[in-house]
């Protein structure tokens, strides 16, 4: 185990220390207009602010905090062209011909539009297109992980099949039995990549205010009035891109808010790994991500340091020193040369989790949209559905979407299923051991 693990003082969110100096944005301070308010600076209100900007429509990002300082900019950074828990076909069946085969295409493509995105922008995000492995943790889970790679493959998708041994030689532990390897996957810097969207949407001419919480929508004239404590900005269109930080009585759409669980998921930053170490580890630089329902997840940073992270099980209580004892452990089962490796970092942030995890495109009310329920995986599908919603309210032509536009349905029993998923890892935990 990882004795040390906790005896020094951890510091907060590793990703802005290795960023560049964020750029201050004003707070609105004045009454103004607009065509699109996009209501949330992260990586999905960005897109969409980036791609309305650049198509020269009169846009204002309003945000709450600063960029990045929700989800997008605490999450681990891994890059992924596929959803969580469910493939190609299950799209399909869930959402029927007209969609299925578009979000599934959006899916497969996702990894390639966030580095093209990054490319073409030049952002500055320290991006790594090294790949997506995705190994099955049990052998009897390599089956149906084949079919897997099938369905991906049917649809488009970049993904291979690596068997054990080429599996266990590129990640460098024995404890895989084989993986699913997508070349466009890989990782970057999540706060990085949600700053620069920021800059860059910004010197296109988005109009981009922090510190500026909306507190609520009212209307006039046939337009929407968007209220914050200093100012309001009057525009045709909403973009609601609040993602999990929304619900309560300050809600601004209330059936949103209901409509998805909340997730508190950590992530943890270890000290600097010898470079003898990490020549054992991943050797291609890929993002790492395996099929524990207790996702096992890792990559390394620009500065050689590992970032994995995991949920607590059944209560938030002294969450933080026991995942990093259960963490270093799992870690270390894994890949026994990381013996006694110290976190330096460790932090949380706030993942939306829909029922079948798909995302949503929720309509709250004429043009006000709200985009939501990304998962655990959503660098890439903010990234694509920001910019295909952005493209939809300049063009209006529904074949650019891949999600049918809905009402919010909110989760029956919503404040007792906001727990569901914590109560419920131990579950998960067990079954992940019980698989051979
Ligand atoms: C810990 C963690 C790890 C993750 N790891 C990965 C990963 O490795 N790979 C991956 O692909 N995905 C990952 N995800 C998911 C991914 O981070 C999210 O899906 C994605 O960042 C969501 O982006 P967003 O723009 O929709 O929302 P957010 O980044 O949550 O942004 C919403 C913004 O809205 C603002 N806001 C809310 N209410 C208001 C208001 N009333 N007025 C003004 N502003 C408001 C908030 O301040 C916030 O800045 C992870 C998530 C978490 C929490």
């Amino acid at each position: 185990m990882a004795p040390q693990a906790h005896r020094h003082a951890l510091r907060q969110n590793y990703w802005p220390t290795a960023a560049g100096a964020a750029i201050a944005f004003p707070r609105l301070d004045a009454d103004i207009d607009c065509d699109v308010v996009v209501i949330g600076a992260g990586i999905m209100g960005l897109n969409a602010a980036l791609e309305l900007a650049g198509r020269g429509v009169s846009v204002a990002v309003v945000e709450a905090e600063h960029p990045a300082a929700a989800a997008s900019g605490r999450n681990g950074g891994l890059v992924v062209p596929s959803l969580p828990r469910v493939g190609p076909l299950d799209v399909v069946r869930l959402l029927g011909d007209r969609y299925g085969p578009e979000l599934v295409r959006l899916v497969a493509d996702g990894a390639q539009t966030v580095f093209s995105t990054i490319e073409r922008h030049q952002l500055k995000c320290d991006a790594v297109q090294g790949g997506w492995i995705n190994p099955a943790h049990a052998g009897e889970l390599v089956e149906g992980l084949q079919a897997r790679v099938s369905a991906w493959q049917r649809a488009g998708s970049r993904a291979t099949w690596l068997n054990a041994a080429e599996a266990r030689q590129r990640i460098g532990s024995d404890t895989f039995h084989g993986a699913l390897y997508d070349p466009s996957g890989g990782h970057l810097n999540p706060f990085g990549y949600t700053q620069e969207l920021a800059r860059v949407a910004s010197e296109k001419g988005a109009r981009i205010f922090c510190e500026s919480p909306v507190l609520r929508v009212g209307s006039g004239g046939g337009r929407y009035v968007v209220h914050t404590p200093t100012g309001s900005i009057t525009a045709n269109t909403i973009l609601q891109c609040t993602n999990a930080m929304q619900g309560g009585p300050q809600s601004l759409a209330p059936a949103v808010a209901r409509s998805f669980v909340p997730l508190t998921v950590f992530q943890l930053a270890t000290q600097v790994i010898s470079a003898d170490v990490r020549r054992t580890i991943l050797k291609g630089n890929e993002a790492l991500s395996d099929t524990r329902n207790n996702l096992f997840a890792l990559r390394f940073t620009a500065d050689g340091r590992i970032v994995t992270g995991g949920m607590a099980p059944v209560s938030q209580w002294m969450a933080e020193p026991r995942l990093l004892r259960s963490l270093a452990r799992r870690m270390e089962r894994i890949f026994p040369q990381l013996y006694e490796v110290k976190f330096d970092f460790i932090w949380s942030g706030g993942a939306a989790l829909t029922p079948d995890f798909l995302p949503r495109l929720f309509e709250v009310g004429k043009n006000w949209f709200a985009p939501l329920g990304c998962n655990g995986r959503g660098i890439a599908m903010t990234t694509s559905l920001g910019q295909r919603l952005a493209s939809y309210v300049v063009d209006r032509d529904p074949e650019v979407l891949p999600l049918p536009i809905t009402s919010a349905a909110p989760i029956k029993a919503h404040t007792f299923a906001r727990y569901v998923p914590q109560l419920l890892l131990p579950v998960g935990i067990l079954q992940d051991a019980m698989r051979r």
